[in-house]
């Protein structure tokens, strides 16, 4: 297979595809990247690597073929596009089979370690400077060195991975079999069967095998006599499988022909995820690993007795899949019962449907008594942390261990956080982001918020970011959920009074290029990012001879505002252009939802109340002159500046009852310059509280109080806010 100029990778962020990413680009090929969610550093990296990283699953060039991830099926509809063109798609491990052929590939394979030895021989090679490729499918503690990389060389490292079926196309040079369990039961039906791929794999292996003494392939493998063998020990302790690890390691280079007698492996960085001790004190130990598999967790909890035989073992369990839970559910329960405490959150299902049988309640019930009685399943972690934080008993010093490959890490990195942070909630919020974090995302304490908007009064907030795309936002809002941390977007603030006290929680606004971005589309439509300022849609919409933008001339806010608000004029409403919506969801997914599937009422969207709009297709009415835009946008602004006051106000302050206007009322009642402190009822327009100057909330709280109690009293009508109240509910303010 020739090396392709240009690739489109689908599904980039995954530790398979990443490192293929970087690789690829570093053989000089054109790289772009699409990934649902790409998490920091991984996003800037691959940026800093000269990958084009998009936000959206369309190739800005042609690509000469596309590699999905494993994990995007064949039927998936972003798929569609390019088949119709006859570009051809490969699944990630298909594309690597085929290219990698051509070169002298080592294959790393086995049922566990391969990521850790595939990096350890890597580093190894890479200590004496040897000439060689590699894919390792994890990230080397602080990225100590790249996922992946290219070097002009016959020689490529790479780890294969068995779980997905495309191992059958590999025809290795070496084949490094680190040892053989009945693993991904989903395609492996019975025991032997992970044991026939192997050795399949080596029998297209073209030169040498790296096998331990103790494996089932040897004697197959000696008979064929084709091949060079080199064995390794497999230690019966399996608290040594690092030692295992390393000789596999040893022995490979060996057989390569380079020469790591003098390298000092007690140097090797290790991997992400794998035994990493996140916080350690004469009392605690936290660390995370990523076994998940019976084997794993029974080399990795002897390991951990071996080293600390006095501290009391305390397991924080996440199994992997409902499949693998469920098939080992016994020897999972064997396993973990090695542990004094025992704590499971539950199954993470990757891409499986719930299985009663496979989660952590059907686990739990295979343990002994002695720990089936005192297991405790979490479903959320302020839960978790509740029962943890402040609870323990000081006079015994424990381990803490994380173990799972699903979304535990984020449970353990908190964890540690606050141990870090000695208990300080506050302080550990933006311990745990720093690193997850973009450069060059704001995140700021005590932030003043009165400038931030129209009205220009209020305090500050706790915390206030700007994310500078969706994963930062992302890792924002796990944040504020791990740490039980409010949370509330502003946009312009052209709606929103902020208390004078402030908001005790995280405030997150959309500001810069990524979020105000406004891209035309060829059917007359715009797909608009959430901080994009209603004038300016309206500008461009005029320029390119759209119809139907018209009214937002003159709205001062944003486009996540006016979605939330379902904000209008003259008659017409933001949802009247609305082709769907893209949010992000308390839970961290990312939904596209149509116009007309939205819960939308006056000056109300549900959708956008629980979760956070990102960008929405606004499509026009249809087509007109220029001119006769300009002249429609002219008239409009003609009569807001007849209509509403020049000072800094929110807006309409109430909304408009059934009955009348809330202007007309409040006129009516002689309000008109009514004021409380600095803040007004303006003369120009009754329903526009405007600041004077050096108003407080307080101020138009209170001014609020008086007009609404007086429109009452005389009319009988409530008025009820339309403006909104940071962090508060109006019924608690306004008697
Ligand atoms: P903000 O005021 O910052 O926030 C409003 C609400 O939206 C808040 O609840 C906030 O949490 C939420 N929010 C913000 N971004 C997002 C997001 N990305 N996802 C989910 N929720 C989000 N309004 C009208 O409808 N018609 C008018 O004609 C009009 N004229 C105005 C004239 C003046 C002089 C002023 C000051 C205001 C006017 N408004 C009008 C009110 C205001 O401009 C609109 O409601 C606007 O849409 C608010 O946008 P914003 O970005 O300022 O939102």
């Amino acid at each position: 297979m020739n090396k392709p100029k240009r690739v489109f990778l689908l599904g980039a962020s995954g530790m398979g595809m990443a490192p293929l990413a970087f690789y690829l680009r570093g053989a000089g090929v054109e790289v772009e990247a699409f990934d649902d969610y790409f998490r920091e550093p991984l996003r800037t990296q691959m940026q800093d690597a000269g990958i084009k990283v998009l936000m959206e699953p369309v190739p800005i060039q042609t690509p000469d073929c596309v590699i999905r991830s494993s994990a995007i099926g064949t039927t998936d509809s972003r798929l569609s596009s390019f088949r119709s063109k006859s570009i051809e798609i490969f699944k990630r491990g298909d594309f690597l089979a085929k290219y990698s052929n051509q070169f002298k590939t080592v294959a790393i394979v086995g049922s566990h370690g391969k990521t850790t030895s595939a990096g350890m021989l890597s580093w190894a090679l890479s200590e004496i400077d040897f000439n060689f490729s590699y894919l390792v499918g994890g990230r080397f503690k602080n990225d100590f060195l790249p996922m992946g990389k290219f070097q002009d060389s016959p020689w490529m490292v790479l780890e294969v991975d068995e779980s997905d079926g495309t191992i059958d196309g590999f025809a290795p040079d070496i084949t490094v079999v680190l040892n053989c369990d009945w693993d991904h039961v989903d395609r492996y039906k019975h025991k032997g069967s992970v044991s026939d791929v192997f050795k399949n794999l080596l029998s297209r292996t073209r030169s040498g095998v790296i096998l331990s003494h103790s494996s089932s392939l040897l004697p197959w493998v000696k008979k064929s006599k084709r091949l060079k063998v080199s064995t390794f020990e497999l230690e019966d302790d399996s608290a040594d499988y690092m030692a295992s690890n390393r000789d596999a390691s040893i022995a490979c280079a060996t057989m390569m022909g380079a020469d790591v007698d003098q390298v000092n492996f007690k140097k090797f960085p290790g991997m992400e995820r794998r035994q990493s001790t996140l916080f350690e004190d004469a009392n605690r130990l936290i660390l995370e690993d990523y076994a998940h598999h019976p084997t794993e967790i029974r080399a990795f909890l002897a390991d951990r007795r071996k080293k600390f035989p006095d501290r009391w073992m305390k397991v924080v369990f996440q199994s992997h899949r409902y499949s693998r839970t469920k098939a080992f559910a016994e020897s999972f329960a064997e396993e973990l019962s090695v542990a004094d405490e025992l704590n499971f959150l539950p199954t993470y299902g990757a891409f499986e449907n719930y299985d009663a049988e496979g989660d952590a309640e059907a686990l739990s019930g295979y343990l002994p008594p002695r720990l089936r009685a005192t297991t405790k399943i979490f479903a959320d972690y302020p839960s978790f942390m509740k029962d943890k934080i402040g609870t323990e008993d000081k006079s015994i010093s424990d381990q803490i261990l994380f173990l799972g490959a699903g979304n535990i890490e984020g449970w353990a990195h908190a964890f540690a956080a606050i141990h870090h942070r000695k208990g300080d909630r506050v302080s550990a919020f933006s311990y745990f982001l720093k690193d997850r974090l973009s450069h060059k995302c704001v995140l700021r304490k005590d932030e003043s918020l009165a400038s931030k908007t129209t009205m220009r009064v209020g305090g500050t907030a706790l915390w206030y970011a700007e994310p500078k795309h969706t994963e930062d936002l992302r890792s924002l809002v796990e944040a504020s959920n791990y740490y039980s941390i409010p949370r509330v977007m502003l946009g312009r603030g052209s709606n929103l009074i902020i208390p004078d006290e402030g908001y005790d929680g995280l405030v997150l606004r959309l500001r810069g290029e990524f979020w105000k971005e406004i891209s035309p589309r060829s059917d007359d439509s715009f797909i608009v990012g959430a901080g994009a300022r209603l004038n300016d849609i309206c500008k461009l919409a005029c320029q390119q001879e759209l119809v139907g933008f018209e009214f937002l001339e003159g709205i001062p806010g944003t486009l996540g505002g006016a979605l939330r608000m379902n904000a209008g004029a003259m008659g017409w409403e933001i949802y009247d252009l609305v082709e769907w919506v893209s949010f992000l969801l308390p839970d961290g997914s990312i939904r596209e939802i149509p116009g007309n599937q939205l819960n939308i009422g006056y000056r109300f969207c549900q959708e956008a109340k629980d979760g956070i709009a990102l960008r929405a297709k606004l499509k026009a009415e249809g087509r007109s002159d220029h001119k006769a835009i300009r002249s429609a946008i002219e008239e409009l602004a003609q009569k807001r500046r007849s209509s509403q006051p020049r000072e800094a106000s929110a807006g309409c302050i109430f909304k408009n009852p059934e009955e009348k206007s809330a202007g007309w009322l409040i006129e009516n009642c002689g309000m008109k310059g009514e004021r409380v402190g600095s803040a007004v009822v303006s003369s120009v327009h009754a329903n526009f509280i405007v600041n004077e100057g050096g108003a407080t909330a307080e101020d138009v709280i209170s001014l609020m109080q008086k007009v609404r109690r007086r429109v009452n009293d005389e009319t009988k009508i409530t008025l009820e806010p339309e403006v909104g109240l940071l962090g508060k509910k109006w019924k608690d303010q306004l008697s």
